[in-house]
Protein backbone atom coordinates (compact mmCIF):
# COMPACT_ATOMS: atom_id res chain seq x y z
CA UNK A 1 0.00 0.00 0.00
CA UNK A 2 1.05 3.91 -0.85
CA UNK A 3 0.44 6.41 2.00
CA UNK A 4 0.88 10.06 2.56
CA UNK A 5 3.53 10.92 5.34
CA UNK A 6 4.58 14.27 6.56
CA UNK A 7 7.71 14.65 7.78
CA UNK A 8 8.53 17.57 10.07
CA UNK A 9 12.28 19.07 8.99
CA UNK A 10 14.51 22.06 10.30
CA UNK A 11 14.44 25.06 7.63
CA UNK A 12 17.56 25.17 6.59
CA UNK A 13 19.86 23.44 3.75
CA UNK A 14 19.54 20.14 4.39
CA UNK A 15 15.53 19.31 4.21
CA UNK A 16 15.91 16.21 1.72
CA UNK A 17 19.02 15.26 3.51
CA UNK A 18 17.31 15.17 6.81
CA UNK A 19 13.93 13.69 5.36
CA UNK A 20 16.58 10.95 4.04
CA UNK A 21 18.29 10.48 7.39
CA UNK A 22 15.03 10.04 9.25
CA UNK A 23 13.58 8.22 6.91
CA UNK A 24 16.43 5.69 7.14
CA UNK A 25 15.58 4.79 10.74
CA UNK A 26 12.25 3.51 9.53
CA UNK A 27 13.93 1.31 6.51
CA UNK A 28 12.19 -2.65 6.61
CA UNK A 29 15.76 -3.65 5.00
CA UNK A 30 18.35 -2.10 7.61
CA UNK A 31 19.32 -4.43 9.81
CA UNK A 32 20.21 -3.39 13.04
CA UNK A 33 22.68 -5.29 16.08
CA UNK A 34 21.33 -8.77 16.72
CA UNK A 35 18.66 -8.52 19.94
CA UNK A 36 17.07 -11.84 21.38
CA UNK A 37 13.74 -12.24 20.75
CA UNK A 38 10.83 -15.01 20.24
CA UNK A 39 11.55 -18.09 18.19
CA UNK A 40 9.06 -18.66 15.59
CA UNK A 41 8.82 -22.09 16.72
CA UNK A 42 6.64 -21.21 19.46
CA UNK A 43 3.55 -22.85 19.27
CA UNK A 44 4.15 -25.04 16.17
CA UNK A 45 3.77 -27.99 17.72
CA UNK A 46 0.50 -27.18 18.72
CA UNK A 47 -0.46 -25.88 15.76
CA UNK A 48 0.48 -28.85 13.46
CA UNK A 49 -1.60 -31.53 15.90
CA UNK A 50 -4.59 -28.81 15.52
CA UNK A 51 -4.07 -28.59 11.67
CA UNK A 52 -3.85 -32.70 10.89
CA UNK A 53 -6.99 -33.00 13.87
CA UNK A 54 -9.07 -30.04 13.78
CA UNK A 55 -8.58 -28.23 10.56
CA UNK A 56 -7.82 -30.75 7.70
CA UNK A 57 -11.01 -33.34 8.29
CA UNK A 58 -13.09 -30.39 8.60
CA UNK A 59 -11.92 -28.17 5.17
CA UNK A 60 -14.94 -29.19 3.79
CA UNK A 61 -16.33 -26.01 5.86
CA UNK A 62 -14.58 -23.79 3.61
CA UNK A 63 -17.54 -22.01 1.89
CA UNK A 64 -20.10 -23.47 4.14
CA UNK A 65 -22.97 -21.25 5.71
CA UNK A 66 -21.48 -18.49 8.31
CA UNK A 67 -22.74 -20.82 11.68
CA UNK A 68 -20.56 -23.79 10.57
CA UNK A 69 -17.73 -21.53 9.86
CA UNK A 70 -18.01 -19.97 12.79
CA UNK A 71 -18.48 -23.01 14.89
CA UNK A 72 -15.22 -24.39 13.09
CA UNK A 73 -12.96 -21.46 13.89
CA UNK A 74 -13.99 -21.31 17.88
CA UNK A 75 -13.05 -25.61 17.77
CA UNK A 76 -9.58 -24.33 16.60
CA UNK A 77 -8.64 -22.03 18.88
CA UNK A 78 -9.98 -24.29 21.75
CA UNK A 79 -7.86 -27.12 20.38
CA UNK A 80 -5.20 -24.55 20.36
CA UNK A 81 -5.39 -23.41 23.63
CA UNK A 82 -6.18 -27.04 25.28
CA UNK A 83 -2.85 -28.16 23.93
CA UNK A 84 -0.51 -28.37 26.11
CA UNK A 85 2.60 -26.98 23.89
CA UNK A 86 0.45 -24.02 22.86
CA UNK A 87 2.74 -21.32 23.84
CA UNK A 88 5.75 -23.38 24.47
CA UNK A 89 8.87 -24.07 21.65
CA UNK A 90 9.22 -27.07 19.81
CA UNK A 91 12.08 -29.44 21.29
CA UNK A 92 13.32 -30.31 18.02
CA UNK A 93 13.98 -27.06 16.70
CA UNK A 94 17.04 -26.46 14.73
CA UNK A 95 17.00 -22.90 15.00
CA UNK A 96 16.60 -22.39 18.62
CA UNK A 97 17.38 -26.17 20.19
CA UNK A 98 14.01 -25.82 21.57
CA UNK A 99 14.96 -22.82 23.62
CA UNK A 100 12.56 -20.70 22.42
CA UNK A 101 14.85 -17.88 22.20
CA UNK A 102 17.07 -16.48 19.08
CA UNK A 103 18.47 -14.01 17.56
CA UNK A 104 17.49 -11.18 14.97
CA UNK A 105 18.78 -8.19 13.22
CA UNK A 106 15.22 -7.55 12.13
CA UNK A 107 14.40 -3.46 12.11
CA UNK A 108 11.04 -3.90 14.22
CA UNK A 109 10.40 -0.21 13.94
CA UNK A 110 10.48 -0.95 9.93
CA UNK A 111 7.86 0.90 8.31
CA UNK A 112 8.63 1.16 4.68
CA UNK A 113 10.25 -0.95 1.52
CA UNK A 114 10.20 2.21 -0.82
CA UNK A 115 9.30 5.89 -0.90
CA UNK A 116 9.93 9.49 -2.47
CA UNK A 117 9.25 12.94 -1.87
CA UNK A 118 5.98 13.94 -3.32
CA UNK A 119 5.34 10.79 -5.81
CA UNK A 120 1.37 9.99 -6.11
CA UNK A 121 0.85 12.50 -3.38
CA UNK A 122 2.38 15.72 -5.17
CA UNK A 123 0.45 18.94 -4.42
CA UNK A 124 -1.53 17.75 -1.80
CA UNK A 125 -0.55 20.80 -0.30
CA UNK A 126 -2.14 23.01 -2.19
CA UNK A 127 -5.34 21.69 -1.42
CA UNK A 128 -7.21 24.07 0.34
CA UNK A 129 -5.73 27.35 -1.75
CA UNK A 130 -6.91 28.96 -4.57
CA UNK A 131 -4.38 27.26 -7.35
CA UNK A 132 -5.03 23.04 -6.70
CA UNK A 133 -2.24 21.57 -8.33
CA UNK A 134 -3.57 18.65 -9.79
CA UNK A 135 -0.54 16.29 -10.93
CA UNK A 136 -2.78 14.03 -13.45
CA UNK A 137 -3.92 17.01 -15.15
CA UNK A 138 0.00 18.68 -15.93
CA UNK A 139 0.75 18.18 -19.38
CA UNK A 140 4.36 17.33 -18.20
CA UNK A 141 3.25 14.25 -16.77
CA UNK A 142 1.58 13.06 -19.66
CA UNK A 143 3.72 10.67 -22.68
CA UNK A 144 2.84 9.72 -26.12
CA UNK A 145 0.79 6.15 -25.49
CA UNK A 146 2.39 3.07 -26.07
CA UNK A 147 -1.01 0.86 -26.25
CA UNK A 148 -2.41 2.82 -29.60
CA UNK A 149 0.39 0.82 -31.66
CA UNK A 150 0.09 -2.26 -30.19
CA UNK A 151 -3.33 -3.10 -31.96
CA UNK A 152 -5.60 -1.06 -30.48
CA UNK A 153 -6.88 1.93 -32.88
CA UNK A 154 -6.52 4.85 -31.67
CA UNK A 155 -9.84 6.08 -31.82
CA UNK A 156 -10.90 2.61 -29.48
CA UNK A 157 -7.92 2.54 -27.36
CA UNK A 158 -8.59 1.79 -23.78
CA UNK A 159 -5.68 3.53 -22.56
CA UNK A 160 -5.38 7.00 -24.02
CA UNK A 161 -9.18 7.27 -25.16
CA UNK A 162 -7.81 8.33 -28.32
CA UNK A 163 -6.04 11.20 -27.18
CA UNK A 164 -2.29 9.70 -28.05
CA UNK A 165 -1.44 10.86 -24.90
CA UNK A 166 -1.07 8.82 -21.41
CA UNK A 167 -0.28 9.55 -17.47
CA UNK A 168 2.95 8.73 -16.59
CA UNK A 169 4.07 6.47 -13.50
CA UNK A 170 3.66 8.67 -10.53
CA UNK A 171 7.66 8.07 -9.78
CA UNK A 172 8.26 9.86 -13.25
CA UNK A 173 5.75 12.91 -12.20
CA UNK A 174 7.34 16.27 -11.63
CA UNK A 175 7.79 17.71 -8.16
CA UNK A 176 5.19 20.30 -6.88
CA UNK A 177 7.05 23.40 -5.38
CA UNK A 178 4.40 23.19 -2.23
CA UNK A 179 5.54 19.95 -1.31
CA UNK A 180 8.47 21.28 0.66
CA UNK A 181 6.39 24.46 2.49
CA UNK A 182 6.96 26.48 5.25
CA UNK A 183 4.58 25.27 8.21
CA UNK A 184 3.70 28.62 9.38
CA UNK A 185 2.34 28.63 5.53
CA UNK A 186 0.35 25.73 5.75
CA UNK A 187 -1.07 26.54 9.05
CA UNK A 188 -3.05 29.94 7.28
CA UNK A 189 -5.35 27.56 5.59
CA UNK A 190 -4.81 24.59 8.01
CA UNK A 191 -8.48 24.82 8.61
CA UNK A 192 -9.72 24.86 5.62
CA UNK A 193 -8.39 21.78 4.17
CA UNK A 194 -5.63 19.76 4.43
CA UNK A 195 -4.96 16.03 3.11
CA UNK A 196 -4.96 13.82 6.31
CA UNK A 197 -1.73 11.77 6.25
CA UNK A 198 -1.14 8.37 7.47
CA UNK A 199 2.09 9.02 9.30
CA UNK A 200 3.79 11.93 10.78
CA UNK A 201 7.97 12.11 11.16
CA UNK A 202 8.72 15.09 13.86
CA UNK A 203 12.01 16.45 13.87
CA UNK A 204 13.39 14.30 17.06
CA UNK A 205 13.11 11.45 14.04
CA UNK A 206 10.12 9.64 15.84
CA UNK A 207 7.68 8.07 13.53
CA UNK A 208 3.93 8.74 14.68
CA UNK A 209 1.00 5.82 13.26
CA UNK A 210 -2.37 7.25 12.86
CA UNK A 211 -4.28 5.28 15.23
CA UNK A 212 -6.87 6.75 16.64
CA UNK A 213 -10.15 8.29 15.55
CA UNK A 214 -9.77 10.47 11.99
CA UNK A 215 -11.21 13.48 14.15
CA UNK A 216 -8.55 13.11 17.01
CA UNK A 217 -5.62 12.22 14.18
CA UNK A 218 -6.12 15.80 12.77
CA UNK A 219 -6.12 17.31 16.23
CA UNK A 220 -3.13 15.45 16.55
CA UNK A 221 -1.85 16.27 13.43
CA UNK A 222 -2.83 19.98 13.95
CA UNK A 223 -1.04 20.17 17.52
CA UNK A 224 2.36 19.03 16.20
CA UNK A 225 2.08 21.49 13.49
CA UNK A 226 1.72 24.46 15.46
CA UNK A 227 4.31 23.31 18.03
CA UNK A 228 6.85 23.43 14.54
CA UNK A 229 5.54 26.41 13.14
CA UNK A 230 9.29 27.39 12.24
CA UNK A 231 10.01 24.33 10.74
CA UNK A 232 9.48 22.89 6.95
CA UNK A 233 6.47 20.09 6.30
CA UNK A 234 7.49 17.50 3.32
CA UNK A 235 5.34 15.30 1.48
CA UNK A 236 6.40 11.53 1.59
CA UNK A 237 4.81 8.54 -0.74
CA UNK A 238 6.05 5.53 0.96
CA UNK A 239 5.30 2.07 0.33
CA UNK A 240 4.52 -0.41 2.90
ZN1 LIG B 1 12.74 -22.46 17.73
ZN1 LIG C 1 -3.52 4.99 -26.81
Amino acid sequence: MHHLLYCIVPNNNNIQATVAQNMSLYDENLEVGPYVCECSCIGSVAAKYVHSTVIAPNIHYVGAATEAVNKWHSDVAKALKAHPMYDEPDPNCSICNGTGKTTSTWNSDGRWDWYQLGGRWTGVLTEGTDSVYKSEADPQNMEPCNQCDKGWKEETCPICKGTGFRLKWPTQWVPCERDILPIAVLLEYFDSKIHTPYALITPDGLWHDRDISDEDWMDYVKRILEENKDNMIVVVDYHS
